[in-house]
């Protein structure tokens, strides 16, 4: 069973136990419970100049993108500075 935790992350029931994926093509990211955002691929950018003149906060401000190692579809963002630890939402089953 499949049961959707956000817009493209879900949590599937497998024969190794209950697993957080990519929605879109099934890939398995991490355990349910445990922190899978160091298992995507994390693209960081910085936010300076983003938008035009929209972002005037701190110069080393980053936009970090998290995508699916399966098939590239874009699970989730956050804004941090350098060297930040990630914001992990702890998803249980
Ligand atoms: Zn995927």
């Amino acid at each position: 069973m499949n049961r959707p935790i956000a817009a493209n992350l879900e949590i599937r029931t497998t024969k190794d136990g209950d697993r957080i994926a990519c929605r879109a093509c099934g890939h398995p990211l991490a355990p349910a419970g445990d922190a899978w955002k160091r298992h995507a691929v994390l693209r960081e950018l910085s936010m300076n100049g983003a938008g035009g003149k929209a972002y005037t906060g701190a110069q080393e401000a980053l936009l970090r993108q998290f995508a699916c190692p399966g098939c590239g579809v874009l699970l989730d963002s956050e804004m941090a500075l350098p060297g930040e630890p990630f914001l992990d939402d702890i998803v249980r089953a």
